[in-house]
C-alpha cells in the first residue's frame, strides 16, 4: 500500500486495522517522494529520521494520530529548516520553535514531514519565483502548479503527501489547489493563529489545509483553529465541530450567491462552463441560486497590491543578514545590510519592497495606501451586503487554466491579474475554499478546474458542509 495515495481518513483506517503503522507510512511516503518528486519539485527537503522518531511516539487515539503532513517552507517547525524558498534564509535559518498551528497539529497527533516549495516569501502565483528550484504541475509538467503554495498543492496532487499546509494572503491556498485539482481552504482572518508564520502581509495572511477531500480539510481545520495568546489578531471564538457538520448533505434552504462580476470579461469559456455545471450540481442538491452584485470587485487587485506590498516592505525589513539569514561580506554595517538583501532577495521580492516603500512614503501615503484602505472597506461591505441575502458565494477560482512554465515570467501584471477571483476574500477577511470541479482540455492535457465557495467571517462550518455536499454530489 502506498501511504501517500491515501486521504487522512483512509490512512487513519489503515492504522486502526493495523494494515499500516505510522513508521511504515512515513517510509512509504519517503519512497514515493524519492520516486517522483525530482520531476515535480514539490519538496525542498524532508527529515526522515526525525519523522520516524515522531512516529515511534504516535498516539493513534488522537484525531490526527500518526498522520504525516507536509508543511510550506515559511512555517516554523522546531528544528526544521525554514527558508521561505529564498536564497536569503535557505541553509542559514533553522526554526527554534513551533508555530502555534504546528503545536496544535502535534497536539492532535500529526507529524510534520517535509518542507514544501513555494514562491519566495509567498510572493507569486506560479511557484516560478522560488529562489531554490522550480515546481511544476503534476497534471502537465510543462505547466505551473500555481502559487504561492505551489509545492503544497503539487505534493498532494502527485500523491507524495497525504495532506499539506499552505498559507493564503491573496489566494495562495485556493489558487494552486484549483490548478492542481485538490481542496484548499483559506480560513477567515483570525480563525487560525499566525504566530510562527513568516509574515508577508499581516492583515491578510492565514494558514490553511490543502487536502484530497473536504472531510480531510475539516479534520485539519478543527485541529489548527482557535485562539492564541501569541497572536492578538487570532480571535477567541469557539471552534466548530467541522467534521460533524459534514454529515448533513442536504442543501435545501441554502442560498448560493452568484456574483456576476466573477463571470465577466477575461474568464476562459471552458472554465466558465465547468463552473456553471458545478453550480447546477449545488442546485440539484437543493440549493437556491441568487444573483448578487459585488460592484467593487474590479478594484480588488489594485487595492491588494498596494496594501500587501506596503505590509511586506515592513515585514521583510527584518531580513538584513545580521539577525537572520545569509550574510554578505562588506566593509561597513550598511554595506552588510544592502549587499545581503541585494544578493538574498529575488526580483519579485525586490519589486514588492520597492512598491511597498513607495506607497508608504510621505508624499504618496494618502494617494495610495490611505485610499487603498478606504477601497478595502468598500470591498468588505460588498461581502457584508451579499451575505445578508445568501449563505455562500460560488465562482471560479482561476480565470485561466495553469500557465505554461516561463509564460508571463517577465510580465508581473499578467500574474497579478490571475488572482482576481481570490484576492477579495482576503481583503474582506472572509473564508473561502477551492473544490475540484471538472477539467478542461488544453493542448492535449486535461487540466483541473476549481469551484470557489466563499462564506462569511467565521462561517467555516457551513462553508465546509456545502463544499462537502458539492464534492459528494458527483
Ligand atoms: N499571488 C498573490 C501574490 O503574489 C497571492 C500570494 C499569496 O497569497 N501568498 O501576492
Amino acid at each position: 500500500m502506498k501511504a501517500a495515495e491515501l486521504t487522512i481518513q483512509e490512512l487513519r483506517k489503515a492504522y486502526q486495522s493495523s494494515d499500516l503503522s505510522p513508521s511504515e507510512a512515513i517510509r512509504s511516503i519517503a519512497e514515493s517522494i524519492d520516486e517522483v518528486d525530482s520531476d515535480i519539485g514539490g519538496y525542498l527537503s524532508y527529515d526522515l529520521d526525525q519523522a520516524l522518531a515522531d512516529a515511534e511516539k504516535a498516539d493513534l487515539s488522537l484525531p490526527l494520530g500518526g498522520v504525516p503532513i507536509a508543511i510550506k517552507d515559511l512555517i516554523n517547525v522546531n528544528g526544521h529548516p525554514c527558508g521561505c524558498a529564498s536564497k536569503l534564509l535557505t541553509g542559514a535559518y533553522t526554526a527554534p520553535y513551533d508555530a502555534t498551528i504546528i503545536r496544535k497539529l502535534r497536539e492532535a497527533g500529526a507529524i510534520p514531514f517535509g518542507r514544501t516549495n513555494m514562491d519566495e516569501f509567498a510572493m507569486g502565483s506560479t511557484n516560478q519565483n522560488s529562489g531554490i528550484k522550480p515546481c511544476v504541475n503534476p497534471h502537465d509538467k510543462s505547466r505551473v502548479p500555481g502559487g504561492s503554495s505551489g509545492g503544497s498543492a503539487a505534493v498532494v496532487a502527485a500523491n507524495t503527501a497525504v495532506a499539506a499546509i499552505g498559507t493564503d494572503t491573496g489566494g495562495s491556498i485556493r489558487q494552486p489547489a484549483g490548478l492542481c485539482g485538490i481542496v484548499g481552504l483559506k480560513p477567515s482572518y483570525g480563525r487560525v493563529s499566525r504566530y510562527g508564520l513568516t509574515a508577508f502581509a499581516s492583515s491578510l495572511d492565514q494558514a490553511g489545509p490543502m487536502t484530497k477531500t473536504v472531510a480531510d480539510s475539516a479534520l485539519l481545520l478543527e485541529a489548527m483553529a482557535g485562539s492564541c495568546e501569541l497572536d492578538s489578531t487570532c480571535l477567541d471564538r469557539p471552534v466548530g465541530s467541522y467534521t460533524k457538520a459534514l454529515e448533513n448533505t442536504d442543501l435545501s434552504g441554502v442560498k448560493v450567491g452568484i456574483p456576476k462580476e466573477y463571470f465577466a470579461f477575461g474568464l476562459d469559456p471552458a472554465i466558465e462552463s465547468e463552473v456553471r455545471a458545478g453550480i447546477s450540481r449545488l442546485e440539484a442538491a437543493g440549493a437556491e441560486l441568487v444573483e448578487v452584485e459585488m460592484p467593487h470587485t474590479e478594484y480588488a487587485v489594485a487595492t491588494y497590491y498596494v496594501l500587501a506590498t506596503a505590509e511586506a516592505s515592513g515585514n521583510l525589513a527584518r531580513f538584513d543578514g545580521v539577525r537572520y539569514g545569509n550574510r554578505a561580506e562588506s566593509e561597513d554595517l550598511l554595506g552588510v545590510y544592502t549587499k545581503s538583501r541585494a544578493q538574498g532577495f529575488g526580483s519579485e521580492v525586490k519589486r514588492r519592497i520597492l512598491l511597498g516603500t513607495y506607497v508608504l512614503s510621505s508624499g504618496y501615503y494618502d494617494a495610495y495606501y490611505h485610499r487603498a484602505q478606504k477601497v478595502r472597506t468598500l470591498i468588505r461591505q460588498d461581502f457584508e451586503k451579499a451575505f445578508e441575502k445568501v449563505d455562500v458565494l460560488a465562482s471560479p477560482v482561476n480565470p485561466l487554466p495553469a500557465f505554461k512554465v516561463g509564460e508571463n515570467s517577465d510580465d508581473p501584471v499578467a500574474n497579478y491579474l490571475a488572482d482576481i477571483y481570490t484576492i477579495s476574500a482576503n481583503l474582506a477577511g472572509v473564508c473561502g475554499i477551492s473544490v475540484p470541479c471538472g477539467a478542461t482540455e488544453v493542448e492535449g492535457s486535461s487540466l483541473p478546474v476549481g469551484l470557489q465557495l466563499v462564506g462569511p467571517a467565521f462561517g467555516e462550518k457551513e462553508l465546509l458542509r456545502i463544499a462537502h455536499a458539492f464534492e459528494t454530489s458527483v
